[in-house]
């Protein structure tokens, strides 16, 4: 890596930072509950145990869903749904480094505006169609 793309990526990290601290406990509380936690190209990724069980049975807005990224953290199902998603969360991981701390409100508030348009807050999230558009194109690519 460059030095000035080294430094580039710590400011990333220190700019989300905020987000990623406050969900790093998730890493123990799945480790400890059966699942597990490694870093994978720069992120860190967590799957299984009590996280993959709520992530499987739901979360608000979003129902159940198989990986869901905050900051530079992306928690999966298991193993096989990080493997599955890792394209698609990665774009969400490139979205949270250009918004900070507020790209959790910004996507909120698409989401809601999405609803008010009738469609719905996950799949017509402008968001989520680029992550989806994204992980279809490197598909298409491979
Ligand atoms: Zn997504």
């Amino acid at each position: 890596m460059k030095k000035t793309a080294y430094w580039r990526q710590l400011l990333l990290y220190v700019w989300v930072a905020p987000i990623t601290v406050w969900c790093l406990p998730l890493a123990l509380l799945a480790k400890w509950t059966g699942g597990g936690y490694a870093i994978h190209s720069g992120v860190l990724e967590i799957w299984g145990g009590w996280v993959g069980q709520r992530l499987d049975r739901g979360i608000p807005f979003l129902g159940a869903v198989n990986a869901i990224t905050i900051g530079h953290i992306v928690a999966g199902v298991s193993p096989q749904h990080l493997h599955n998603s890792r394209v698609h969360e990665r774009v969400h991981v490139t979205q949270f480094e250009h918004w900070g701390l507020l790209f959790p409100f910004v996507y909120f508030i698409a989401g809601i505006r999405a609803q008010q348009r009738g469609g719905s807050f996950y799949w017509d999230n402008p968001y989520e169609i680029e992550a989806r558009t994204r992980a279809a194109a490197a598909k298409g690519k491979s």
